[in-house]
């Protein structure tokens, strides 16, 4: 039994009590109490060699003493189990996924099935240049279709997350100071509305942080930023639209002050969703870029899977990007490792390529129009929640807002009822919830992010559950505070879930 589990939920029918506990519970058993002798999902040819000892094949080091407990079971015994699995937990396949600044859009099948076509997902690394000119080809296409989008100059496709290729720009800001002589600058400036992983990513390159208070309009405050640039400056690390889903309107103004301190500009790209085929970062002054291709760029996310954060730079830290670029010279691709000032390698071979590959199927299918489409409706469906919650919700800078707004549970939260409450709430109705307690300047926060993908009856449908649980906060608090009521799994304790997780199952030795 998993400790830190709550009751059993009992909408589930109840058949005969006793074998059928587990189902109850809404678990399935592992596939090792599911383990029945002789229960065969492949019958295997008689080999048609006389058996050979095994020590004669293995030193005896190497032997069991007995053999693996491997569990037993049929072809649909194991499709029913891992079907099951797949539906504990809620996903974009499943229902509306509004959880802020992670961008939960709908990926396309069809990419994934490119990623998968045999000619990209059994190349090796190790194969030879002339082999996989595919490849290349289109690791050199998505660098250009990125520096187009980005309004940047170049771009390594090597970095594995957003946080990594924040750690990829950092270190290049640095080597861009030391290599101009001034080594002295050893702060970066970050707005206290940044993802965590800004403050740690600078840390990690070895700077300070200086943090910037946000305005009154919840936008980097310019008169504070003048102040706070200095010769110890060595960069802002800045997201647009920021974690309050607002545009800083200021933003060339905020360039151009940094640079004329001597500072470089980070630009955080998780939010690019909002601005695809409208402004640029480049446009605006950045001088490195990151971009979350599983965010933005079709890669189903959110279970740890493989991400990809490509990091694109102007002409300051081109000479320092990592190893390898890709070069086209004489009519073929090659992987260019003859850089001096780069800051190194940051990832073996090519990057998490199977990303970049949906990433290049997705921005091909959908052009130029359809990814400018893709962010006026994402910006459209955030709009459109907020003016039809903000009567129920306080929205603590509520005008319009770029692809995603950020809401407060204030007046719940007087009743007894706290935005983690109304998100586990919200999991009831089949629906995730939206991001709580981030940004770290909104108390109580709800940081509610549609995506282009949903349609106005689901958009409806989700308005419809915010509504019935704001009424249950006031009708029915304990209701809510007491949620989810309908989930596999209730409330775990959230200390013993984090620190000791039962990820192992471990035989019955006795
Ligand atoms: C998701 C996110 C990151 C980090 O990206 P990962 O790919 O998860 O490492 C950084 N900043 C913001 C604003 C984000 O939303």
């Amino acid at each position: 039994m998993t400790p830190g589990l709550n009751e059993p939920h009992a909408s589930r029918p109840a058949a005969d009590e006793a074998c059928l506990e587990p189902v109850r519970r809404g678990i399935d058993p592992l596939v090792f109490e599911q383990s029945r002798p002789g229960h065969r999902g492949l019958d295997l040819p008689p080999a048609g060699v006389p058996e050979a000892p095994l020590p004669r094949l293995l030193p005896g080091v190497a032997l069991r003493a007995q053999p693996p407990r491997l569990p037993e079971l049929s072809e649909p015994e194991v499709v029913r189990h891992y079907t099951r699995l797949s539906h504990l937990n809620h996903s974009v396949d499943l229902g509306i996924y509004p959880l802020g600044s992670c961008t939960m859009k709908h990926n396309p099948k069809l990419n994934d099935e490119l990623a998968a076509l045999p000619g990209f997902a059994e190349l090796h690394p190790y194969q030879e240049e002339d082999e996989v000119q595919g490849m290349l080809r289109l690791m050199w296409e998505l660098e250009q279709a990125l520096c187009e989008i980005t309004g940047m100059l170049r771009v390594s496709l090597q970095p594995s997350a957003g946080a990594h290729g924040e750690l990829v720009g950092i270190l290049m800001i640095r080597a861009f100071h030391r290599r101009n002589g001034d080594a002295q600058r050893d702060t970066i400036l970050v707005p206290d509305s940044a993802h965590g992983t800004n403050l740690a990513s600078a840390t990690l390159g070895g700077y300070k942080i200086v943090e910037l208070p946000s305005s009154d309009r919840g936008l980097i405050d310019v008169t504070r930023l003048r102040q706070s640039l200095n010769e110890r400056t060595a960069g802002l690390m800045l997201t647009n639209p920021n974690t309050l889903g607002l545009f800083e309107e200021d933003i060339c103004r905020i360039t151009s002050l940094v640079h004329q301190a001597g500072g470089l500009v980070y630009y955080d790209g998780a939010n690019l969703n909002a601005i695809l085929g409208r402004c640029r970062p480049g446009d605006m002054g950045l001088d490195v870029v990151h971009l979350n291709l599983h965010k933005t760029f079709s890669t189903p996310h959110g279970g740890g899977g493989p991400g990809a954060g490509p990091v694109a730079v102007g002409p300051a830290l081109e000479p320092f990007l990592p190893l390898p670029l890709v070069q086209q010279r004489a009519g073929a691709f090659r992987l260019d490792d003859d850089r001096p000032l780069s800051i190194g390698r940051v990832k073996g071979f090519y990057g998490n390529i199977a990303v970049a590959v949906r990433a290049y199927a997705y921005i091909l299918r959908m052009g130029g129009e359809g990814l400018r489409q893709a962010s006026g409706d994402a910006v459209l469906n955030a709009n459109y929640l907020r003016t039809r919650l903000h009567h129920l919700y306080h929205v603590p800078f509520d005008r319009t807002c770029m692809h995603e707004f950020v809401a407060a549970a204030l007046k719940q939260k007087a009743r007894g009822v706290l935005a983690r409450d109304i998100a586990k709430r919200v999991l009831d109705f089949g629906m995730h919830a939206p991001t709580v307690y981030f940004p770290l300047i909104v108390p109580e926060a709800l940081m509610i992010e549609p995506t282009e993908s949903e349609s106005l009856e689901s958009l409806d449908a989700f308005v419809e559950v915010m509504r019935r649980v704001d009424a249950e906060s006031i009708e029915a608090p304990e209701v809510v505070r007491e949620a989810p009521h309908s989930t596999p799994v209730r409330r775990p304790d959230e200390t013993r879930a984090a620190r000791r997780p039962v990820l192992r199952w471990e035989p019955d030795i006795a």
